[in-house]
């Protein structure tokens, strides 16, 4: 990997678009202490590129060849974290900076068969060149070097952004099979900052697609869960389904692309959920999840009512909703909290599109910890579709008023709340007493909150 660019490229202060006064304050606190210190202090990461190309990061990342524990003695605020890399968050008030040692790539007997396998242990300090060809895609490998305020580029990452291409560093074969997950940040970051993908990249992306299954599905759940919240869900996912990802790692969603009637059609959904994530709207995981199972729900519950010519029963429903939720929550080895939360969502919403609802209903419904989950939901459908903007006034209304009072969702067990939402005829007597003594404590919101 490391054959290429014995020099690094490098650009001076004037020949870059990265000001200081871009760079947060306390990025900046962090990068000058170790450098005072006698150690290189590099901003490195998402930070470099977003700059350069003149957006604003999520965050500041630093890099050094000061060690964790001197880096936690330089920092008093600071703490040290991480299974898998050995990190230090410096935590300030309302940011937090984090600071990496320099890593080499995993020697060889540590990667676990780097040509097989996943690696398992990252751990080995390194180089600032080592460091950079570490790295997954090219334009995330630039170092800013706080000592002369240049950009140190080891891997052609300059000219790549001027491409607007993602390239894997080293052999796209190699790097992509020792951390299959890389797959999904390249489908997310092209979509995101509207780039292409390297033709080598791609067709390496192509052939190793079924090696997703092998990546840690905490992993992978982080990347879906970010890739959806990232305001270009849309385009991430075509590039998924474009290089033979989707169906792989969201068969129900892949199904559903360009099918089922109107907002059924999961590819219609995502540039609606764009749209709400870059307005400021926080969607929940649960919300998030639920948007990759909602088209299949419907599409399913239209089959089933169509054969049976009546409406599907509320026990009828909520097993079906459990159908389809566990092949996702299984590939995904989602919590069981988390499985709860994006049942009940996905319960919750077909009661909000019930008719007949009454006034005092809709005031306990707005109270369950699920409804904001579930009417996130019924907005982007209804937004999605053009349909059941009617259905879905009151409840915003009912929402509206709820927050004016200061109210929050009530806080309860997810059991007891898994068995309240949708619960099945026979369980109506204990359903009665738990309403009865929700209502007794949703006077006030603080009352409400207690409860949890
Ligand atoms: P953003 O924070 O805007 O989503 P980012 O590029 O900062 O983007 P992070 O996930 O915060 O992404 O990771 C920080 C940096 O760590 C990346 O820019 C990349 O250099 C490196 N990195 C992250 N994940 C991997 C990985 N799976 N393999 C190799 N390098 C990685
Ligand atoms: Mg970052």
């Amino acid at each position: 990997m490391s054959e290429a660019t014995p020099e690094p490229r490098i650009l001076a202060r004037s020949e870059h678009p990265i000001s200081r006064k871009d760079i947060s304050p306390h990025a900046l606190k962090v990068l000058y202490r170790l450098h005072q210190r006698g150690f290189k202090a590099h901003m490195v990461g998402g930070s470099v590129r977003d700059l350069m190309l003149g957006r604003r990061p999520k965050d500041f990342d630093v890099a050094t060849d000061a060690g964790p524990q001197e880096i936690r003695r330089l920092f008093r605020n600071s703490r040290i974290i991480g299974r898998r890399f050995r990190l230090v968050h410096v935590v300030f008030e309302g940011e937090v900076v984090e600071v990496s040692t320099f890593r080499s790539a995993p020697e060889p007997g540590e990667a676990n068969g780097a040509e097989t396998g996943p690696i398992t242990s990252d751990n080995t300090w390194g180089t600032a060149r080592e460091d950079a060809f570490r790295r997954d895609f090219t334009i995330n490998a630039l170092f800013y070097d706080i000592e002369d305020f240049s950009v140190i580029d080891w891997v052609g990452g300059v000219e790549d952004l001027r491409r607007r291409v993602l390239r894997v560093i080293g052999d796209p074969d190699v790097r992509l099979q020792e951390d299959p997950v890389r797959m999904m940040r390249a489908c997310e970051y092209a979509g995101r900052l509207g780039f292409g993908i390297d033709a080598a990249t791609q067709e390496a992306i192509h052939r190793h697609r079924q090696k997703l299954e092998l990546a840690s599905p905490v992993r992978v759940t982080e990347e879906v869960l970010q890739l959806l919240r990232c305001g270009s869900a849309g385009a991430a996912v075509q590039w998924l389904l474009e290089l033979g990802l989707l169906e792989v790692l969201l068969p129900e969603a892949y199904a559903m692309i360009g099918r089922g009637p109107g907002g059924a059609d999961f590819g219609r959904l995502l540039p609606t959920t764009d749209r709400q994530v870059v307005a400021g709207r926080p969607l929940s995981d649960a919300t998030l999840l639920a948007v990759l199972l909602l088209p299949k729900l419907l599409q399913r519950r239209d089959d089933v009512e169509a054969i049976d010519q009546r409406p599907m029963s509320r026990a009828a429903l909520r097993q079906l909703v459990d159908e389809t939720v566990a092949p996702l929550a299984a590939r995904l080895a989602l919590s069981r909290a988390r499985a709860t939360q994006l049942t009940q969502a996905l319960v919750a919403f077909q009661r909000l599109v019930e008719p007949g609802w009454k006034p005092r209903g809709r005031q306990q419904f707005a109270h369950r910890p699920y409804f904001d989950d579930a009417l996130a939901l019924f907005e982007l459908m209804a937004e999605a579709t053009g349909e059941g903007r009617d259905a879905l006034q009151p409840w915003q209304a009912v929402a509206a008023a709820r927050r004016e009072r200061g109210e929050g969702p009530a806080q309860e067990p997810a059991e007891e709340v898994a068995a309240g939402v949708g619960a099945v005829p026979a369980a109506g007597d204990a359903r009665r007493r738990r309403r009865r003594r929700r209502r007794r404590r949703g006077g006030t919101g603080a009352a409400a909150r207690d409860a949890g």
